[in-house]
């Protein structure tokens, strides 16, 4: 089989993995250098937990998602990931880390709870004003994710049935057959097209517009302290919901930045915008920080920085088979990396096997509880 990639983010890259690792032809066009800095996953951290609110069929892939990223480090010969633990926080009339408890107790996943007076002796960085409830779990952490995509683009050019076409922006995609046109007007033909193009893919797929909104995102990469540095470099990562600015805190690991970010899905934004942000816009998230984190007066700003990806209504990865030759594959709303590496060994499985494309995509929405047979 030939397939033709768009994007060379963690989706598409990830699923040329799983089709190279089976010997099959692969042709991926990135429309800026590979890995791209503007990508959603050139970041240097994202996170993986099982806590998920609601969505127990995201929860319940977890531990999928890690066997997956175990045999991709098998294959980079090194492990991009560093384990913190997961810690929820809430109150103020929000439930998320209830939900997530309950969710996970019914897949036989419990999360401890810990007495609020207690989170002070067991974290004694984290100040916790207005948190009401806190749940523990052992499992979670951060994935390494630039050095991921870095790393994996480079697997990917010495395999000898894989050519990477950096700086070549695809103009237009047949989804029916198999044919993508390049802005210098070269035709590529495949077996099957994968449009994999993050926060852009809606320009190349006008019909899933209403359905992939594009949204700017800012995160703050903070300077510590030394000693609150040492301190916060045991962990843990913190998702937090206690009222109207909800954050998660992304842990120092192994020599990489402190970073916090919220969960609020500006639904604005254009991925080829200029990627300025101001302090005005991080103020909410700012003030937050100084409740929840102690010592913070003392933390400089380092660095801003503003990221895209797409939203769906329901915050379900669309992966799905549009045209005869052709898919989407768009696990986005702020939660796909942590999914990369098995979204794309499972669609490169159904891709080679031929396995009901309904299915997959019910399974990639999180709908199905295992993958397609
Ligand atoms: C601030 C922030 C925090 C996040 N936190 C987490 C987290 O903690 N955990 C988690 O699991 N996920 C998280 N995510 C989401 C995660 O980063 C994304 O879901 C994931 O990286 C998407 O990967 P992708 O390959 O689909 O898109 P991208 O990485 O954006 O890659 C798409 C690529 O397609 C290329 N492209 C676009 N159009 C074309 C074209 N016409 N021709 C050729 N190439 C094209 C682009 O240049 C780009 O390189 C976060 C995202 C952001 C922005």
């Amino acid at each position: 089989m030939k397939a033709i990639i768009v994007g060379g983010g963690g989706m598409g890259l990830s699923v040329a993995w799983g089709l190279a690792r089976d010997g099959h032809d692969v042709e991926l066009f990135e429309r800026g250098p590979l890995p791209n800095p503007l990508a959603s996953s050139m970041d240097e951290h994202r996170l993986i937990r099982h806590p998920y609110g609601d969505h127990v069929g995201y929860a319940r892939l977890i531990d999928d998602a890690y066997a997956a990223w175990d045999l991709l480090w098998h294959d980079l010969g090194q492990r991009l990931y560093a384990a913190t633990g997961t810690l929820a926080l809430t109150g103020n009339g929000a439930d998320w880390a209830e939900r997530s408890a309950a969710a996970l107790a019914t897949i036989g996943k419990p999360m401890t709870e810990l007495p609020v007076a207690e989170l002070r002796h067991r974290f004694p960085q984290i100040e916790a004003k207005g948190v009401e409830r806190a749940f523990w779990m052992d499992s979670g952490g951060v994935l390494f994710a630039q050095d991921i995509v870095i790393a994996l683009a480079r697997y990917l050019a010495s395999q000898p049935h894989v050519r990477l076409h950096p700086h070549t922006p695809v103009r237009s995609v047949d989804l029916e057959q198999g044919r993508v046109v390049t802005e210098a007007g070269a035709v590529h033909t495949g077996d099957v097209v994968i449009v994999a193009a993050g926060a852009w893919a809606n320009r190349l797929l006008p019909g899933f517009g209403r359905r992939l909104v594009p949204s700017r995102q800012i995160v703050i990469y903070f300077d510590l302290p030394a000693a609150d540095r040492i301190a916060w470099a045991k962990g843990p990562m913190i998702i937090e919901k206690t009222g109207d600015v909800g954050l998660y805190l992304v842990p120092p690991m192994e020599g990489r930045g402190l970073k916090v970010g919220d969960h609020e899905f500006s639904r604005s934004g254009d991925p080829m915008d200029e990627r300025a942000a101001s302090k005005d816009e991080i103020r909410p998230l700012l003030d937050r920080c100084r409740s929840l984190l102690r010592g913070f007066d003392r933390w400089r700003t380092d660095r801003l920085k503003v990221c895209f990806y797409t939203v769906t209504d329901d915050e379900r990865f669309v992966v799905e088979k549009p045209g005869a030759r052709g898919w989407v594959m768009s696990p986005c709303s702020g939660h796909g990396f942590k999914f990369g590496a098995l979204m794309g060994l499972e669609l490169a499985r159904t891709l080679i096997t031929g396995r009901d494309a309904a299915t997959h995509a019910r399974w990639a929405a999180g709908l199905e509880a295992t993958a397609p047979t």
